[in-house]
């Protein structure tokens, strides 16, 4: 079936952050995926700007990982995780301690960044109830930060979209983004701006620090654009959190498994949390997964407070936590990871990165571009009473020239996959060059 030219065919899917009805009428439709490239529905290849959605840093269609999620659907396609176990998921859980910085050694397993970023503000709130301090329950977050869509991380979110449709979520409140005119143009970690963290202090000062259970931030905010922290900022938070006993949770969704060329955007920034979440780039996202990495000191709260042996100390899970097939998923991208040295990989191509997106300084409507490792965006200038729509439409011209890319805001956004080759980066930059070009 040729769906390009059957538009009623597609009147059956709501389609996630999607513009339904301009997809409906100008469908983009991808049929296949290898490497670095797609296949459009019409036989065209394009290169992947994204590594999907931030997650298939590995490349497409990886043999390894599909041999190994083949082999495990065959073996046992699931086995329930409440109350009973499954020798994959204690693996895969010992694989993530060993690689996590610190003391970052119990993990719970879910199926998404959405559900990794509830389950960890749970854990933060469930943590101060059985210490005895029920009344800590705020969560801080940031303007602009994207903790996914389930009603804790769209509160603790800072994308004024997102929520406003929903009505009231949990309670949280936000520190300022740290998105400044004076770094405008910045390669890497931006200068100016350290001093943005005191206004936490604000904030716990409005509140009092004994009703916040945590402060939630991305180590860079990828949704909204590849924010990032200036020099210093985020160690200045640790602080300020730890002068108060509030849980740092770092949601590392994007910045997981190489994306900033350290294994985790912590390792990075020289940074360690209390809680991190992941997801996405866990299975190369092969297979859905998530999952949350806590302290020992924050487990073992749970398990002293949990009464009775046969009690359940943390009444929450997933039907599909730890799913085989996923922990098959996830085992087996380590394992690439690990025989690819990928994360090494992904620091080596960073500085040609760099030059390529800073490549498109000059060209019409871009007033900023950022960087980090190998995330990047462009911003354009917004068309007056039409918030992202230049964005889309460079989106969409880069689509018909060969290549995908993601438009979020008024933002075009970047992720090569981990194995792009410097001319991947070449063909890719020339692609979003020549739509600039013509973008009105
Ligand atoms: N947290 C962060 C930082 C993200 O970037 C995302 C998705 O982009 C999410 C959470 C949500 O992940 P998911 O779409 O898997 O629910």
């Amino acid at each position: 079936m040729n769906l390009m030219t059957k538009p009623n065919d597609l009147s059956a899917l709501w389609m996630p952050f999607t513009a339904n009805r301009w997809f409906k009428a100008h469908p983009r439709m991808i049929v296949a995926a290898k490497g670095c490239t797609y296949t459009a529905a019409d036989g065209r290849t394009l290169v992947d700007g994204l590594s999907g959605l931030w997650c298939c840093g590995a490349g497409h269609s990886r043999p390894e990982i599909a041999a190994a999620v083949a082999q495990q659907m065959t073996a046992m396609d699931y086995a329930p995780g409440f109350q009973v176990g499954q020798p994959l998921a204690f693996e895969l859980a010992n694989r993530l301690a060993e690689l996590a910085p610190g003391n970052l050694d119990r993990v719970f397993f879910t199926n998404s960044g959405s559900e990794s970023a509830d389950t960890a503000i749970k854990m933060a709130r469930g943590y101060w109830r059985v210490k005895g301090e029920p009344q800590r329950t705020k969560v801080i977050g940031r303007s602009k930060a994207y903790h996914g869509v389930n009603f804790g991380g769209m509160s603790v979110g800072g994308i004024a979209g997102n929520r406003k449709m929903f009505g009231g979520g949990i309670d949280a409140d936000h520190m300022p983004h740290t998105l400044l005119a004076a770094n405008a143009f910045s390669k890497g970690l931006p200068k100016k701006g350290a001093e943005k963290a005191e206004e936490l202090e604000d904030i716990i000062a409005l509140h009092d620090a004994s009703t916040i259970a945590a402060v939630m931030v991305e180590p860079f905010s990828g949704s909204a654009g590849v924010i990032l922290p200036p020099e210093g900022y985020m160690k200045r938070i640790r602080e300020i959190c730890d002068k108060y006993g509030i849980l740092l949770i770092f949601d590392e969704v994007i910045t997981g498994f190489g994306r900033t060329g350290q294994m985790f955007g912590a390792d990075a920034l020289g940074v360690t949390p209390d809680i991190m979440t992941l997801a996405k780039m866990i299975t190369n996202g092969t297979i859905p997964m998530g999952a949350v990495l806590a302290t020992e000191t924050i487990y073992d709260a749970f398990m002293e407070a949990g009464g009775p042996e046969h009690a359940v100390e943390f009444p929450h899970g997933y039907t599909y936590s730890g799913h085989p097939v996923a922990c098959a998923a996830a085992l087996a991208t380590l394992d690439v990871i690990k025989s690819d040295d990928l994360v090494a990989r992904a620091a080596k191509l960073a500085p040609y990165f760099e030059e390529a997106i800073h490549s498109l300084k000059g060209l019409p409507h871009v007033e900023d571009i950022r960087n980090f490792g190998l995330a990047g965006a462009v911003q354009l200038e917004e068309v007056p009473g039409l918030p992202g729509k230049r964005a889309f439409d460079v989106f969409q011209k880069c689509w018909d020239k060969g290549a995908y890319v993601r438009c979020g805001g008024n933002t075009l956004q970047f992720a090569p996959a981990f194995v792009a080759e410097t001319a991947d980066v070449d063909r890719l930059f020339g692609i979003v060059a020549d739509a600039l070009k013509e973008s009105v």
